[in-house]
């Protein structure tokens, strides 16, 4: 019998070697450059684990850090990335400091080189199927749901939570793929009574234990995206001892869609360094 846990820290390395055999057949490495401005402990931490798979797979990786830069000056750096040949993949680390314009700062990345699909122009090719550069975590989710054999088409999917990071690209991406989608949110009123009815429900929220047993249907399909400090721990948005024995199959905290988000850029990056070579 198929194990109950969606293991992302498994398939993400299954994926990592597929990319790592991949780059090793490339006489020019895809390059990635990661830019990160001001002090911030969460970020540090998740641009270490991107440089860290970056190396693994063997590509040109490049993290350029500025304790402090004004929006046109960061912009500047980014034109000059933009039309460098050499660069494939350029991502800014969010949240910027307060008082930037992570809009526009955003929007200034090429679209061909934006690997975390974060601008107006990929967000629009995603509202409108077309193949573009799509967000890592939804990426990482439908990843996951066709490595463990999850049938989307037809699927009652219900998504909790609208960010233009997670909720809303996961909402588009599940469109595309024909499921039926119903998008929760913070003012979504009697939100149990929708999530029981859901073959796969997706949390992307950022409160701990949110979701709890008598809120999800029987036999159904869990995808737990929150991450939640407490005391040094981490948790789910999601019960998971509370749900497991309820539902077919479940992704852990830590190890569930957090692996898949960052082997998912080195995908786009290698995505973006074939279109630009075309
Ligand atoms: P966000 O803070 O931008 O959005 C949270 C969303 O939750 C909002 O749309 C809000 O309407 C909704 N919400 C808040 N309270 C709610 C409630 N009581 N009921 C229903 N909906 C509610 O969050 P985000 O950037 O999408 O991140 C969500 C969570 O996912 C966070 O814990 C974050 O750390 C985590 N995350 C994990 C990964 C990963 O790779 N595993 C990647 C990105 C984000």
């Amino acid at each position: 019998m198929m194990s109950k846990v969606i293991d992302g820290k498994r398939i993400s390395k299954e994926i990592k070697d597929e990319l790592k055999e991949k780059v090793s057949k490339l006489a020019v490495k895809p390059k990635l450059v990661v830019i990160s401005v001001g002090d911030n402990a969460a970020s540090s931490v998740y641009v270490n684990q991107k440089e860290k798979c970056a190396k693994y797979i063997g590509l040109d990786y490049s993290h350029m850090h500025y304790d402090s830069i004004n929006d046109d000056d960061l912009i500047k750096v980014i034109e000059k990335l933009n039309n460098d040949s050499k660069v494939n993949g350029i991502i800014v680390q969010l949240p910027l400091p307060k008082g930037m314009n992570e809009e526009r700062i955003v929007n200034s990345i090429q679209k061909e080189k934006d690997v975390d699909g974060l601008t107006y122009f990929n967000a629009g090719l995603l509202l409108n199927n077309e193949k573009c550069l799509v967000s890592c975590t939804p990426k990482g989710i439908m990843e996951l749901l066709k490595r463990e054999n999850i049938s989307i088409e037809g699927a009652n999917v219900v998504v909790i939570g609208r960010s233009i990071l997670v909720g809303k690209p996961m909402m588009n991406l599940l469109i595309n793929a024909n499921a039926t989608v119903t998008m929760c949110h913070s003012k979504t009123k009697d939100l149990a009574k929708i999530t029981k009815k859901a073959d796969i429900l997706i949390v992307a929220v950022g409160k701990k234990h949110l979701i709890t047993r008598d809120m999800v249907k029987r036999g159904s399909v869990v995808i737990d995206v929150g991450i939640n400090r407490v005391d040094g721990k981490l948790y789910g948005d999601v019960n998971y001892d509370d749900v497991y024995d309820k539902v077919r199959k479940i992704t852990p905290v830590p190890g569930g869609v957090g692996p898949m988000t960052v082997v998912m850029l080195m995908t786009n990056v290698l995505l973006a360094y074939e279109n630009q070579k075309k």
